[in-house]
């Protein structure tokens, strides 16, 4: 006979009921506590949310890092900053309630957690402040070794402790302008029905880089496994191929658009130049819109009203820290000539930017005004302009921008010659359909062209211009199975971001820079 067991619907009468009881104590336990302490700590306020709409006689917990100390033998002034907003909040406090040993740690740089009560404030430069009733230094910063005194530093200097840089005035607000932008770049693309799409970082395809790209490789480079005639085996290698970190997301992103219609990709982009300009970066982030059935009118539409959304879009959203750069524009320019000062301050121009068309002309058009302009004519170019085919550098950019036009430029129908292969041949047989977009104070901006979806002229083109097919041929397909005609354009964002925040060199608006030679 076979034992019986008792059935197991009586089983949580037994053990486990009483493991049951136990657990919801410790819940119970558990939920008081956090309640407890809930109660018991002042929940934190942003900075920003406490300007925007202080409550008199609230009683707040701020925490932030300190810009300056001042004050008398009876009150110090702190100004409290949390990288909320601009503006920091002023911290009233009454030295009769604090030791000097507390006091000695609140020095510039050192982060403070305050309690107090929100008052109206008597001083000028704010409505409100914090009359404190406990502070706590959560961490001090030897004044001594901090390198960032509350006084002028250079652009230079700043460099140096870039990790450290995004607690100035400036910094924090390029930055939080930064944030501003990349959101409103989702939202344009988002709100028109476009995908965000991920093309690779690291790709095999060398087809538009040659010569500027970072190789990713986990051979040893002191040891590299050879092929018979002495050249590296990247059979051997990770992917068993040579491969590199991307130039451009466009030729994946062209897969994109034969698919979905309207995409966008927005990623980190890397090039090995090594053009130690002020507008050129080693790794930037580019945003890189590929659309099916656009001609280059279509295209040039887009981009025209996509900028101007962006810049609108700081204006509405980013005033504070729009008005703190202009201000600090305004005073670097007193210490310039009179004839190099701009007509413009910085939330004019991009108000300029937001409500006016950009100029709309051929490159042929533009060699005319440049070949005819008094710069030309008296030598003043590095690089003259005699006739047509020359590509145009940025002092040529520049000069119909600022001087003839004085507003964005978007040049099109460029020599093929100076183009690269994908951009769609023009009925001429000589230009390609592609177009620059050129801003003032930054050269190009956008470049992009409509694409050529035509294989036959394709692979010419291609044989033309010396591009691998072999290695193309999953770029080919798109164009022997249902090609369409499409364009696209990249924006890099922080030429955008130059633009829009007045800074003049493209280290200072990326948290961390990296060019030629340095690596901040
Ligand atoms: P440039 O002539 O200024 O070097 P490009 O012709 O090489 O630009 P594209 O290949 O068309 O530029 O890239 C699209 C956009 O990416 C440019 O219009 C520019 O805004 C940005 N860009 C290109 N190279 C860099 C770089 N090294 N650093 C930062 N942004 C860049
Ligand atoms: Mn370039």
């Amino acid at each position: 006979m076979s034992p019986s067991f008792p059935p197991i619907q009586t089983l949580p009468f037994s053990g486990y009921s009483v493991v049951n009881q136990w657990k919801k104590w410790l819940l119970c336990g558990q939920f008081i506590g956090i309640i407890f302490r809930r109660v018991m700590k002042t929940k934190r306020t942003k900075i920003k949310s406490l300007l925007d709409s202080p409550e008199i006689g609230a009683e707040i917990n701020v925490k932030g890092w300190v810009r300056t100390k001042r004050g008398n033998k009876f009150l110090n002034f702190i100004a409290l900053n949390d990288g909320s907003s601009i503006n920091s909040l002023q911290i009233v406090v009454d030295l009769e309630k604090f030791s000097e040993e507390l006091m000695k740690d609140v020095t510039t740089g050192a982060c403070l957690s305050v309690n107090g009560k929100v008052a109206k404030s008597q001083g000028a430069g704010q409505s409100v402040e914090i009359q404190a009733s406990e502070i706590k230094v959560l961490g001090v910063a030897d004044p001594e070794a901090y390198p960032l005194q509350p006084k002028k530093h250079s652009f230079e200097f700043l460099r140096e402790i870039a990790h450290l840089r995004p607690r100035t005035n400036t910094f924090g607000a390029v930055f939080r302008i930064r944030h501003a932008m990349a959101f409103a770049v989702h939202k344009f693309f988002n709100d028109k029905g476009f995908y965000y799409w991920h093309s690779p970082i690291i790709t095999g395809s060398d087809a538009e880089g040659a010569g500027e790209m970072f190789r990713v490789t986990t051979l040893d480079p002191a040891n590299t496994p050879k092929n018979e005639d002495g050249s590296i085996d990247y059979r051997q290698d990770f992917f068993e191929t040579e491969s590199n970190l991307t130039v451009s997301g466009q030729l994946e992103g062209e897969l994109g658009a034969l698919a979905l219609s309207d995409i966008y990709t927005f990623g980190p982009t890397f090039r090995a130049e090594n053009s130690n300009t002020s507008r050129h970066l080693a790794e930037f982030w580019m945003i890189e819109p590929e659309m099916a059935f656009y001609d280059l009118e279509d295209n040039m539409d887009l981009a025209e009203e996509f900028l101007k959304y962006l810049v609108q879009y700081a204006l509405d959203h980013c005033a504070e820290d729009l008005t703190f750069l202009e201000k600090r524009l305004i005073d670097e320019e007193k210490n310039k000539p009179a004839v190099e000062r701009s007509e413009m301050t910085l939330t004019e121009k991009l108000r300029f930017v937001a409500e006016n068309d950009f100029e709309r002309l051929t490159y042929t058009e533009a060699i005319d005004i440049l070949r005819n302009s008094k710069p030309n004519k008296k030598g003043k170019f590095q690089f003259p302009i005699d006739g047509w085919g020359a590509d145009l550098q940025s002092e040529h950019e520049r000069y119909l921008v600022e001087k003839h036009f004085k507003k964005p430029v978007i040049l099109i129908d460029y020599p093929k010659e100076i183009k690269s292969f994908y951009m769609r041949v023009n009925e001429d047989g000589k230009t390609v359909g592609a177009m620059d977009v050129l801003f003032p104070g930054v050269g190009e901006i956008v470049g992009g062209s409509q694409r050529e979806e035509r294989l036959d002229v394709l692979l010419a083109k291609m044989d033309e211009m010396n591009i691998p097919k072999d290695e193309m041929d999953w770029f080919l397909d798109t164009r022997r199975f249902g090609t369409a005609p499409h364009s696209g354009f990249g924006l890099g964002f922080e030429r955008l971001i130059i633009f829009v925040t007045g800074m003049s060199n493209i280290r200072d608006v990326i948290p961390f820079p990296r060019s030629a030679g340095s690596m901040y």
